[in-house]
């Protein structure tokens, strides 16, 4: 059984042990760059077409080439079919600006390229260990200020709020001062004490019948995992609403989910120390999640 595919945009899978990158590539140097990560289960990437329809965007917020969706979708099904059916895996595609230098003097192309002066390769791997227990347990969460209003992603574009951009470092950074508080993840928090996302999901909360995310002006990223539980959820009943919220609206809420392509739907089983019971529905919201990955989807649903 592989532990790693690696295939590049051309199509050619590619042994993941050899070196891809040339040093002077920009998404190293600075991250520049956009990345989708899709759930591969038996053998295929859910939610697709949204994932595509996200990278795009992404792109254009970076004002990189337009992607070429067929390509993607045509490298992102060989490398799910080559990672196989008997586990889940996390797939990645990764679009850099390329190599410093590519976009005046140097035109690089060939395999590794969308656009000629692109980066452009999709990875699978295995789903952390972590997953399974956050799915099947919950997580404890603290809550934490990312020092922003959220009037900023409108009026500070050039901040890339919104876009999926390989830039995560304070993301990561951000998991690692809540791993030493013994938290497994964390809720960031506006200057107005509004809910605004995870560093990896995103933030939606259940009272009753009724489910609330923040909407992605107040500078998140628009959430597939989010996006596919209101659809199931609307369908079976439910009131769902892009509203914001504050920080002691998720004490009062009756249950409090991270959701994100990979693990799904964490249940927040402790918020800054304080416990929260589960409610009758988890189950349901569960449910509604992988029915909601599952559907099939288009790129005009996005
Ligand atoms: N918000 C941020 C900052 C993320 O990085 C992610 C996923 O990685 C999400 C939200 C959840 O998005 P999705 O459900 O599309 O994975």
């Amino acid at each position: 059984m592989v532990d790693r595919v690696l295939v590049t945009l051309d199509g050619t899978v590619r042994d993941p042990d050899a070196p891809l990158l040339s040093a002077d590539d920009i998404g190293a140097l600075r991250g520049d760059g956009v990345f989708e990560t899709i759930l591969v289960r038996e053998g295929k990437a859910c939610a697709l077409e949204l994932h595509l329809a996200r990278l795009r965007r992404s792109a254009q917020a970076l004002d990189l080439p337009e992607p070429n969706l067929a390509r993607w979708r045509s490298a992102i099904e060989i490398a799910a079919k080559e990672w196989g059916t008997e586990r889940e895996g996390q797939l990645r595609t990764v679009l850099t600006r390329g190599r410093e230098g590519a976009t005046t003097s140097r035109v690089t192309s060939g395999p590794l390229s969308d656009a000629p002066e692109s980066t452009a390769y999709v990875l699978v791997s295995a789903v952390a260990e972590r997953v399974n227990k956050a799915r099947a347990e919950g997580i404890s969460v603290i809550t934490l200020p990312r020092g922003i209003s959220v009037e900023l992603a409108q009026n500070a574009p050039w901040l890339l709020l919104g876009a999926k951009t390989l830039s995560y470092a304070t993301n990561m950074s951000a998991l690692r001062f809540a791993a030493r508080q013994n938290a497994d993840d964390v809720i960031f928090t506006s200057t107005e004490h509004r809910v605004l996302e995870g560093p990896r999901s995103t933030v939606v909360i259940q009272r009753d019948k009724q489910l609330l995310t923040p909407p992605a002006r107040n500078g998140v990223l628009p959430g597939i995992t989010q996006r596919a539980l209101f659809a199931e959820a609307e369908r079976a009943g439910w009131e769902c609403q892009y509203k914001s919220f504050f920080t002691a609206d998720l004490i009062t809420a009756d249950s409090v989910w991270l959701l994100s392509s990979i693990t799904l739907a964490a249940r927040v089983s402790s918020l800054d120390g304080l416990r929260c019971s589960a409610p009758d529905c988890a189950p349901e919201i569960v449910e509604l999640v992988n029915r909601g990955i599952a559907r099939p989807w288009s790129q005009s649903d996005w």
